[in-house]
């Protein structure tokens, strides 16, 4: 327990070895809220849909359902939350992953700009029907030395987001640039933003400014803090800034190797 902590005032060897000891004990007790705070988030986040799914599913097998359309509905809306525990326990390996030092890159070196245009072209649909514009400026340079996977799942989740939290009619604007030994992404939206007190925190496991809204857009709030993670794994840095209804801008910064990597 916190409450174990060594009474010493001297200041020999003795009195060192009880301050570490102290910090030891307390660094323990810090740990274990920490864990235990993760776990409630997890309970917690797994009710919500799975209530959602039982009251559906019973109301139907009730019979409160009056019309095939109805029953459309609820089954629609058992699926969302299916997606959404899926998507979750999914996030959850991979924060599990990553924590673990079994954690392993597959690195290749990836042409950078035409990666994230690739990306890009599957957010076409989402972008016309939230009628938001796009605006690129890709520097074709940059050759980054990354994990495949693991970088497309860092543009999705920052991506997912610009799209997510900016309204209709809104714009996007992704830019990459090459500096040297490593290069930036820089995505800017002009959506709602991140208010100041809520900003230091975004990247924390479980954290989202405006619970029900996310919610509603199927997040968990676990998002960028395994976009953090797979960032720093990659030697790379991320920063957001941002400012309330008027919009979020996000860097990314990544080593880069030689052009003639081939040689
Ligand atoms: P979520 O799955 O809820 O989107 P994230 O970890 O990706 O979780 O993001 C955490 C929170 O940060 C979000 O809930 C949202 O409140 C805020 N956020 C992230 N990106 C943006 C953005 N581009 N614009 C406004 N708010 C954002």
């Amino acid at each position: 327990d916190y409450d174990i902590q060594i009474q010493v005032k001297s200041h020999d060897e003795i009195g060192n070895l009880a301050h570490a000891f102290n910090e030891m004990a307390k660094s323990i007790h810090l740990e274990e809220e920490r864990k235990k705070e993760f776990l409630e988030n997890v309970a917690h986040e797994l009710r919500t849909p799975l209530s959602y799914v039982k009251g559906y599913t019973q109301a139907i097998l009730d019979g409160v359902v009056k019309n095939e359309e109805e029953e459309q509905k609820y089954l629609q809306l058992i699926s969302r939350e299916a997606f959404r525990l899926q998507r979750l326990v999914g996030d959850l390996m991979d924060l599990s992953k990553l924590d673990s030092d079994q954690f392993t890159l597959n690195k290749t070196p990836i042409a950078y700009a035409q990666f994230i245009e690739d990306v890009l072209a599957k957010y076409e649909p989402i972008l016309k029907e939230k009628q938001l514009g796009l605006q690129l400026e890709l520097d074709p340079d940059p050759i980054i030395l990354g994990d495949e996977g693991r970088i497309e799942q860092i543009l999705h989740n920052v991506f997912d987001n610009a799209v997510k939290y900016t309204n209709p009619d809104g714009f996007i604007k992704i830019t990459l640039r090459q500096h040297k030994g490593d290069c930036e992404l820089i995505v800017t939206d002009t959506g709602n933003g991140i208010p100041a007190a809520d900003l230091p925190y975004v990247m924390n496991r479980f954290y989202r400014v405006n619970k029900a809204r996310s919610r509603f857009d199927g997040g968990s709030g676990l998002g960028l803090s395994i976009v953090k993670k797979l960032v720093e794994l990659q030697n790379g840095k991320i920063e957001i800034e941002s400012r309330e209804h008027t919009g979020t801008k996000v860097s990314i910064v990544l080593p880069t190797i030689k052009e003639d990597w081939t040689s």
